[in-house]
């Protein structure tokens, strides 16, 4: 039997034992999911942009200084139309609450698409750390309300001409009257609003139910090195403290543990399709 199978099975193992499953889900795992953020979607949906503005990808995209908030607000609407309001359920999304939605599990994540949300996950088992492409904010934070873009994004795209939209549709900040942003923590100005706290308290509770003796499984799905003191580290250092604690990383490029985690962390850097397939028939 080749080794594959054993660590798919014994990491299947570990998730059907486990009293709590925490996940850490990064900017790998969207992708895996089909929200890819370069190639064929890149090409397919900004054409006029690569063209105008030679830029490479659609993360690069967004921080292309763009001169005018006509054009940032054309590039930024065919962004988030493209990975979050066009896209739907996932399959790997819909397979990972397969797996975890008969346990005590929680969701610690950087993406930001929404797609917990729209596959179903619970909202108290959710906290998207870096913000929500659906929502809006004042580009200065004076304020820590966020705004629903959905409106504006679907009028945008429709009226999007030479990568630019009306002036009458830039939106302007309710209260100062300035700029406004797409909730994503680019800067220090991200705005953290009631909701994002309400997110934080429900992780701490989460964590703090969890006694010494109970098993928890980390189950860490593409995170890379981009943000790594969100998930990565927090993941690293709670297997090395607890002996009940397991570590499964899957990652393409970066699976392999820490040498001090090496005996308590499953890893894989095999297609995530693959290994998901495989658990859900086995579960
Ligand atoms: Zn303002």
């Amino acid at each position: 039997m080749d080794k594959f199978v054993l660590r798919l099975d014994k990491a299947i193992n570990e998730i059907r034992d486990a009293d709590y499953i925490l996940i850490g889900a990064g900017a790998g795992f969207s992708a895996a999911a089909g929200i890819e953020y370069s190639g064929k979607r890149f090409d397919d949906n900004f054409q006029d942009f690569i063209k105008k503005y030679g830029v490479k990808d659609m993360y690069s995209a967004t921080f292309y200084p763009y001169e005018t908030q006509e054009e940032k607000w054309a590039h930024w609407a065919r962004h988030v139309y493209v990975n979050r309001y066009s896209v739907g359920k996932t399959k790997l999304y819909g397979q990972l609450l397969d797996l975890v939605k008969d346990k005590d599990y929680f969701v610690l994540t950087t993406n930001v698409e929404h797609q917990f949300w729209i596959n179903g996950f619970e909202d108290e088992r959710i906290f998207a750390t870096q913000g929500d492409y659906g929502m809006m904010q004042c580009a200065k934070a004076c304020h820590d309300k966020l705004y629903s873009n959905e409106e504006l994004v679907f009028k945008a795209i429709e009226s999007t001409d030479d990568c630019k939209i009306p002036s009458e549709l830039v939106p302007v900040c309710p209260v100062c009257g300035g700029n406004m942003e797409i909730n994503v923590r680019k800067d220090n100005f991200f705005v953290e609003n009631e909701k994002w706290h309400e997110m934080a308290e429900n992780y701490s509770r989460f964590l703090g139910k969890i006694n010494e003796e109970d098993k928890l499984v980390l189950l860490e799905l593409g995170v890379g090195f981009n943000t790594p003191v969100i998930i990565r580290y927090p993941f690293e250092q709670m297997t090395y403290n607890n002996p009940n604690v397991s570590l499964i990383r899957l990652n393409r490029s970066h699976s392999q543990a820490i040498p001090e985690n090496k005996d308590k962390t499953i890893s894989f850097d095999e297609d995530l399709s693959e290994i998901f397939d495989y658990w859900c028939g086995r579960i």
